[in-house]
């Protein structure tokens, strides 16, 4: 239960790696603030937790808007009390007939509209939960960013994503030294290729490809992403910040 007495918000909470997120923070005894597009799909999740007993609010949002984020910390923190645990999780990967846009011909809205879901959102959360953390002196945030932030796996992703990608490790490594004297750690995760729903964007073949360039040949399980987070945000990792941890098999080791 290294979570107990903890809130937690995560985003894109019901999607593939989110949903573990939710299962783990849920099981080491955290309160756990559920942020997604989906309102029906939200309202059927948190509704299954409850019935397990588990306590859980949820908040449909759109991340990429500061005003839908404000008041999504607002509907948690009523519910559940003080947030201390941010995990930036939300991001999308645009794809057409499998295949990103090349950056020559990527639409410039769809630009906007990556730059706002996989990066402004976690700004504009961190922004409205850092006050509260430095107040009560402690809080832990991880964003999920990617080995595409790292290399460029242009077959798999657009420009878009990985600059994105690449940026929540800028961010990461500022907020770290600016949230560090408050009892803040900020941290980010690199995942390789997990299988959940974004997956299935790209055409089989590319995954197939991974698979054999990952040197535990194998994609990743969503469940694996999750304990990596869960060890950040825990007790273990106090002295752990700045970090970027991949979680990719051996793919790149970037
Ligand atoms: P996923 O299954 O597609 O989940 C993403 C979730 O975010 C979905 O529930 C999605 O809702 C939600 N979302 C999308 N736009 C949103 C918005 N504007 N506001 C709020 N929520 C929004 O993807 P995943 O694979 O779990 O990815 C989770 C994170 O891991 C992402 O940041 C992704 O870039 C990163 N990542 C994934 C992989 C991988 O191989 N899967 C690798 C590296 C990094 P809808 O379904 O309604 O769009």
């Amino acid at each position: 239960m290294r979570h107990e007495n903890r809130v937690v918000l995560v985003t894109g909470a019901t999607g593939g790696i989110g949903s573990a997120l939710v299962e783990r923070y849920l099981r080491e005894g955290a309160r756990v603030g559920l942020v997604d597009l989906d309102d029906a799909r939200g309202q059927a999740a948190v509704q299954d937790w409850r019935q397990q007993g588990h306590v859980v609010s949820f908040a449909a949002a759109d991340v990429s808007q500061y005003a839908a984020c404000a008041a999504a910390v607002e509907h948690i923190r009523a519910e559940l009390g003080e947030i201390d645990t941010l995990v930036n999780n939300a991001g999308i990967s645009p794809k057409h007939d499998g295949a990103p846009s090349p950056v020559q011909s990527m639409d410039a809205l769809e630009w906007d509209r990556v730059v706002g879901v996989n990066l402004n959102s976690a700004f504009y959360l961190t922004r409205l939960l850092a006050p509260g953390m430095i107040a009560r002196g402690f809080g832990r945030i991880v964003s999920m960013s990617s080995v595409a932030g790292k290399v460029a796996i242009s077959n798999i992703v657009g420009a878009h994503y990985s600059a994105t990608k690449a940026a929540l490790i800028g961010f990461t490594r500022h907020a770290a030294a600016e949230l560090g004297p408050h009892g803040i750690t900020v941290n980010a995760l690199a995942p390789g290729r997990i299988s959940t729903p974004l997956l299935s964007t790209v055409a089989d073949a590319a995954n197939q490809a991974v698979i054999r360039e990952t040197a535990l040949r194998r994609l990743g399980k969503p469940s694996e992403v999750a304990n990596v987070c869960a060890f950040l945000t825990s007790g273990e990792a106090a002295f752990v910040t700045g970090q970027v941890v991949d979680v990719a098999g051996g793919w790149l080791m970037t």
